[in-house]
């Protein structure tokens, strides 16, 4: 039996008339990386919102480790916790520290006391290779390392699954390849990964599993060396051949 931290059945979402997710199934193992590609507008997001509950699901259930984020009863704040969400923009207080953007939701939200906070976040620095930056401002750093800190952040909160959603995508080019080192690195440390990315060669190269998105539905899926090197679908191909 394959341990299962992401469990998502028959997922719809509309907003009023425009009906964007469109029966997603999908199960992430324990230690899993799947990517998630596929055209703008296709969805993505909205998933990936919709696993942590930024979106209400339309229809369906998922459930996030013991969570069923869709029970109507879930207790929002706990179930929210099991994620750890990368965005495009990497959304750090601006007019916080490092050390202190890594502290401050293990302090409120977890009740951690400063000492274990800090510790963790410094863990979660030297894992993101920015150890000697706890003192930094967000300002002094550039869009790589903020994001970076985005990562170390979201790791310090212990969650059960990394969810990113484009976490390269805002970057100049020379600095999408450390944030990438990053996230090879966690995929290796086995931590549990959804990303929506438009950076096929690390699909390919780090994913056990793509799934290529489209209009809403799963188009089509499994093992990188399939949907990205020879993919069935003629949506796929197009797609491919167009970011390729
Ligand atoms: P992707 O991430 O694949 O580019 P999104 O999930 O962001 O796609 O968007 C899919 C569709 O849902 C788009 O038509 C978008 O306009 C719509 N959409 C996304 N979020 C909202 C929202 N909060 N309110 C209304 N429409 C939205
Ligand atoms: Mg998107």
């Amino acid at each position: 039996m394959t341990d299962t931290v992401v469990r998502v059945t028959d997922l719809h979402k509309s907003f009023g008339s425009n009906h964007v997710l469109r029966g997603i199934d999908l199960e992430v193992a324990r230690g899993e990386v799947v990517c998630i590609i596929g055209p703008s507008g296709s969805g993505k997001s909205t998933l990936l919102r919709c696993v942590n509950l930024l979106e209400v699901p339309t229809g369906g259930t998922v459930v996030v480790g013991d969570h069923e984020m869709t029970d109507p009863d879930v207790d929002i704040d706990a179930a929210r916790r099991t994620t750890g969400m990368v965005f495009q923009q990497f959304n750090l207080f601006a007019h916080l520290s490092v050390l202190k953007n890594l502290t401050i939701a293990q302090r409120r939200v977890l009740g951690r006391s400063q000492q274990d906070a800090e510790r963790v976040a410094r863990a979660n620095l030297e894992r993101v290779g920015l150890a000697n930056r706890e003192n930094a401002m967000p300002r002094q750093l550039s869009g790589g390392q903020q994001q970076r800190v985005a990562i170390a952040r979201a790791l310090s909160m212990d969650p059960t699954v990394m969810l990113f959603d484009e976490p390269t995508s805002s970057l100049d080019p020379e600095l999408v390849g450390d944030v990438l080192d990053v996230m090879r690195g966690l995929a290796r440390e086995g931590m549990t990964m959804l990303v929506v990315t438009h950076e096929i060669q690390f699909a390919r190269e780090v994913a056990d599993r793509v799934l290529f998105i489209d209009g809403g539905v799963i188009v089509e899926e499994g093992a990188p060396a399939d949907v990205i090197g020879a993919p069935r679908q003629e949506r796929t191909r197009t797609f491919l051949a167009r970011v390729l």
